[in-house]
């Protein structure tokens, strides 16, 4: 099976509410969607989400990034899968969510040239998993009545967006917490909003004012290993990289540094599966944990995602409840929700059967 040729499109999917973190807020994303072809006619699927604040890419540049991979890949025979990963990320240095998209559609296919669902092809069990539920960044009232509305709707875990104000965050949480109850396991990401002393300050507040808290996720600027070390030297819950950790080099350097007990796994950061098994493998053999984690993508890459999340048991938490902001799924197939509970296909690869050409109007085509 000989790749032929990358073709590319953008998608646009109004979401269902805005999405707010302490670095960005946003009503409507963009997604790409690839498709691989192959001289045997197999079609294999990826997905990229251009996160501009966080990766540095954008739809443009993704389009362009594709494109320089379609050069480097073109001809290439799918049974070389690791030449093809080890080319994929040689061709250009960063854009990894182009890298991404790609990454995902050749893993698709070699679960179709294999007849294996993808999960199976690395190893893995077929889930279910659980995703938690975002809370996005609003007032204390706001995010009260969200919370309250998710637990009720069967999500035992909640990820509590922080960050833009410490003193106002901690009312947050301490409302929060006292609104749903002790059963409802609550997560907490600062996105990169506190400096380090302050979120030791929120942190240890919390405890004392016993607001049970599972972890916290990228409490300082993504580039301060010293100060996320600070904060996990002082507080007494888990500390998870997210912004931090794009690379498996990333992934030595903060275990070198002893900055933190996990990582937050995400495949627009990482370049797609090839890299992400690795930094699974170093978290793995450092004694951290993984969480599995995506930008606002839709069910199409997000499917790749829990694949690889069934695949390793080092990855023992997941954030991909993106899809469900989604007002449109621009696929059909892929993972199911029922509430939090996410099942994952069982056909060759992602288990995707196409991409819906009805679903969005404003689709533009490129090469
Ligand atoms: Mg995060």
């Amino acid at each position: 099976m000989k790749l032929l040729e990358i073709q590319a499109e953008t998608v646009l999917i109004p979401l269902k509410q805005p999405f707010k973190t302490a670095l960005r807020s946003v009503d409507c994303i963009e997604n790409i969607c690839v498709r691989i072809t192959t001289d045997t006619g197999h079609t294999g699927l990826g997905g990229a989400a251009p996160t501009a604040a966080i990766t540095g890419e954008t739809v443009p540049s993704i389009l362009g990034a594709l494109k320089h991979i379609n050069d480097s890949l073109s001809g290439m025979n799918i049974e070389d899968a690791e030449i093809i990963f080890q080319k994929l990320n040689a061709c250009m240095i960063g854009n990894h969510s182009a890298k991404a998209a790609a990454d995902m559609a050749v893993y698709d296919l070699l679960g179709k040239q294999y007849g294996l669902p993808l999960f199976r092809l690395l190893g893995g069990t077929a889930g279910p998993l659980e995703t938690d539920m975002t809370i996005c960044l609003d007032s204390v009232e706001k995010m009260v009545l969200d919370s309250l509305e998710k637990a009720g709707q069967g999500f035992g875990i909640l990820k509590l967006k922080v960050g833009n104000d410490p003193a106002l965050d901690i009312r947050r949480l301490m409302a929060v917490r006292k609104a749903v109850g002790p059963d409802i396991k609550l997560r907490i990401d600062a996105n990169q909003g506190w400096k380090p002393k302050e979120a030791v300050v929120v942190v240890n507040r919390l405890i004392k004012e016993h607001v049970d808290i599972e972890l916290i996720e990228q409490p300082v600027p993504a580039g301060d290993y010293a100060g996320m070390r600070f904060v996990r030297d002082r507080v007494d819950i888990p500390v998870i990289a997210d912004e931090s950790v794009f690379t498996p080099a990333d992934a030595l350097r903060l275990i070198e540094m002893k900055a933190a007990d996990g990582i937050n796994i995400k495949l627009m950061k990482c370049g797609g599966i090839f890299n992400a098994l690795k930094i699974a493998a170093i978290a793995e053999s450092a004694g951290l944990t993984c969480m599995m984690g995506s930008m606002m993508e839709s069910s199409l890459s997000v499917t790749a995602a829990a694949h690889l999340a069934c695949s390793r048991n080092v990855i023992g938490a997941c954030d991909l409840d993106a899809p469900l902001f989604c007002s449109v799924n621009p696929v059909r197939g892929g993972i199911h929700y029922r509430a939090s509970t996410l099942t994952l296909p069982d056909g060759p690869g992602l288990g995707i059967g196409s991409i819906r050409s009805d679903s969005h109007p404003d689709t533009l085509s490129v090469f």
